[in-house]
């Protein structure tokens, strides 16, 4: 890697930074890798050293450091998951936890952090910088895009496609055999996955958390669209769905209506998985150069977004307590298409 220069020279070094960390929260979700090596890459070119603190808030607690050079993040860009591992940590919920916490990243001398996560990391991030004089700057990173402030969160392209791609796989069989799958989407709160992976997939029905309208248009398809078509049926549900999921809705639905052969797919897991899309990519490596200008920028307490493809900068306090609004008109289209 060149030494060039790759922030903007009018941008000074406002705090005096000398060694930043950057660690991976929460969720995983494909693309934090390339975000890692992003803001790597910005501040090493800055002339700043870098820590990686190893499986989130818990290594930040006990200390679990790393130095990360250049070379070290070479040849991640295109792997899912995370280097540094990720973790949820209870004990960084308390005073006690934080005070451990700032005392290692101190001994260190970090004079910033860069955290890469869900709104759950930067809520984490806020309470500790409302303490102790620390500087947070955070990537939103979550496959379900459910974060105020950005259009985008690293990991949900590369999940959307996923879903999509196995989708089609059922609906060979769904069709072949004349069934009608039940197919479990992640998203407790948030059904976006599930509504724009529904909408891609051509789904007759979608069920997410932020509607309850769609349960009347089920109840047509079983009883009329379905042997209408006389073809298949893929009915995407939200895992935060008010039915409780695709396994209790489905078990109803063959109560009711014994003469269909219905099944379910719960995908699980492999919608966090895999290799990151190329806009995942991409973003990941903005955003991570975005960070690092923030830092410098003597910005604390933000979360850098995408907003119109534009990089924007929202406070943490906004982005943890506003919802990022889903736009239900994807629906009405949805229900054109299987008219
Ligand atoms: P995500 O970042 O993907 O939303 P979580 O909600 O599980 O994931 O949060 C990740 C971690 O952030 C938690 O395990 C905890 O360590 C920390 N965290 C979350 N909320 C808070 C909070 N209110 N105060 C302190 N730490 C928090």
């Amino acid at each position: 890697m060149t030494t060039n220069t790759i922030l903007p020279d009018v941008l000074q070094n406002k705090r005096k930074l000398n060694k930043i960390a950057v660690f991976t929260s929460g969720g995983d979700a494909p693309g934090m890798n390339a975000a890692i090596r992003a803001v790597t890459r910005a501040a090493i070119s800055k002339k700043l050293k870098v820590t990686g603190i190893r499986h989130g808030y818990q290594g930040m607690i006990d200390g679990d450091f790393i130095p990360l050079t250049a070379s070290d993040v070479s040849g991640i860009i295109q792997s899912g998951g995370t280097i540094l591992k990720t973790g949820r940590c209870e004990a960084f919920k308390t005073p006690e936890g934080r005070q451990q916490a700032y005392q290692h990243l101190k001994r260190a001398e970090i004079d910033a952090v860069v955290v890469i996560g869900g709104d759950g990391s930067f809520s984490g991030a806020m309470e500790m910088s409302q303490e102790f004089d620390v500087s947070f700057v955070g990537i939103p990173a979550t496959i379900d895009n459910d974060i105020y402030g950005t259009d985008y969160t690293i990991g949900y392209e590369t999940a959307l496609n996923t879903v999509v791609d196995a989708v089609d796989k059922i609906r060979d069989t769904a069709r072949s055999h004349g069934r009608i799958f039940f197919v479990e989407v992640m998203g407790h709160e948030a059904g976006l996955l599930a509504l724009d992976s529904g909408i891609a997939s051509g789904a007759e029905v979608i069920l997410i958390p932020e509607s309850t309208e769609q349960h009347e248009e089920l109840e047509w398809f079983l009883n009329k669209g379905y042997k209408q078509k006389e073809s298949s049926g893929i009915i995407i549900v939200a895992e935060g769905d008010e039915t409780g999921g695709a396994m209790k809705i489905a078990e109803k639905v063959k109560v009711e209506h014994p003469d269909l052969d219905v099944r379910v797919t719960i995908l699980g897991h492999i919608q966090r998985g895999g290799s990151p899309s190329a806009k995942d990519r991409i973003n990941a490596t903005r955003m991570g150069v975005a960070a690092v200008e923030a830092l410098f920028d003597d910005q604390k307490s933000i979360m850098i977004g995408l907003v119109n493809e534009k990089i924007v900068q929202v406070p943490f306090n906004k982005a943890v307590k506003l919802n990022h609004s889903i736009d239900l008109s994807l629906l009405e289209i949805q229900r054109l298409m299987n008219f």
